[in-house]
């Protein structure tokens, strides 16, 4: 899965450090948030000074993971982050491939003159650090870091903790391995943390059944009020403007995952959701089969991600970008059709 020298560079370069930052992409899921706690647990196992240190908020139902509570929000303390970030002598970039997805922690890092590495599982990676382990192949960046662990011969310093963390990451990025989950590897990694004493099923409970009242409503109204098919191009688009958020009782991570409920209406392959936020418009596209989402969002919504599940963001209004999706959906469709992208 892995280039041997390419691992062995990530190994002396972890051994060469004291203080390891760790870093996951803005509005971090659950691979990327098992990635950065389950990586921090096993180097400080290592004998490492070691932090997280989020873009922005994580998701609630990610809040049982061991190290959240010492995880900090770039948003939230500034001060508090760029001091961690100057102690830094190694960064170490998980989940993202590309310095935008690290928001406004990027012109901090941007300043910094110390090592960088990247372990992602994204296409098209840019040059962003010393190291870069990319392998898009990979169900998740939690499944990579694991992989990379057992590589460097450090699986004794898997601890319980760190293995439900990369659990919850693998979990969430294969939609509980029911899609890019066909590696008969992926179950050697799950078959190896479940020999760490993890309880799979307990971490399933947590993650997925734990909504609030208020987000269970959100999603009844986003399916019952707002949810239009294009049924020509098999597509689906969804959107929230902030007033709906708002009497929702919005916490971050509500709206995860209901970009994928259209995908389960028959003839329906491509999905869209559009969320206003204080200073921009989040987009979610997926899709089933081999139209490429990460394609037409990087053409249109400035963004990028997986062939079926890729993100980007609008600085138009909430209808503008919208009204984007609706005009350039079946120009783009009907170019994949002819040339088969
Ligand atoms: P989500 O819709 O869950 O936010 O993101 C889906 C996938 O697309 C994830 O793999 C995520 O990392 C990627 N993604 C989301 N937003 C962006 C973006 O603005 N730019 C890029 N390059 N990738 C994104
Ligand atoms: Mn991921």
């Amino acid at each position: 899965m892995t280039d041997s020298l390419v691992v062995d560079s990530l190994k002396q370069l972890i051994e060469a450090s004291n203080s390891i930052m760790i870093v996951p992409h803005l509005n971090p899921d659950g691979d990327a948030m098992g990635a950065s706690l389950g990586l921090n647990h096993v180097l400080k196992q290592l004998g490492k000074k070691v932090s997280v240190v989020t873009p922005t908020a994580y998701p609630v139902f990610l809040s049982w993971m061991k190290g959240t509570d010492e995880a900090v929000n770039f948003e939230e303390d500034a001060p508090l982050a760029l001091a961690l970030l100057n102690k830094a002598d190694l960064l170490i970039y998980v989940d993202f491939n590309c310095l935008k997805r690290a928001g406004e922690l990027e012109k901090e890092i941007l300043k910094l003159d110390v090592k960088k590495a990247m372990i992602d599982h994204h296409p098209y990676p840019d040059d962003i650090a010393d190291v870069m382990v990319s392998v898009p192949s990979c169900s998740s960046t939690c499944e990579l870091i694991y992989h990379l662990i057992n590589k460097m011969g450090w699986n004794q310093y898997v601890e319980t903790n760190a293995a439900e963390c990369f659990y919850t990451g693998i979990m969430t990025d294969t939609g509980s391995l029911s899609y890019n989950s066909s590696n008969p590897e992926t179950y050697r990694m799950v078959a190896g943390l479940l020999e760490k004493n993890i309880d799979k099923d307990k971490i399933h409970q947590l993650v997925f059944h734990s909504n609030s009242f208020s987000r269970m409503k959100l999603l009844g109204h986003v399916l019952g009020s707002k949810l239009i098919l294009m049924p020509e191009q098999g597509a689906a688009y969804m959107w929230l403007d902030k007033n709906e958020l708002q009497q929702h009782d919005f916490k971050p991570g509500d709206t995860e995952g209901f970009v994928n409920y259209p995908l389960s209406i028959e003839g329906i392959n491509v999905s869209a959701f559009f969320m206003e936020q204080d200073d921009k418009i989040k987009c979610s596209f997926r899709s089933r089969g081999s139209f490429p989402v990460n394609k037409f969002s990087e053409l249109h919504f400035s963004g990028g991600g997986h062939r079926n599940a890729a993100g980007g963001e609008s600085t138009s209004s909430l209808k503008e970008s919208v009204e984007l999706f609706i005009t350039q959906l079946p120009i783009f469709y009907n170019e994949f059709k002819n040339d088969d992208i």
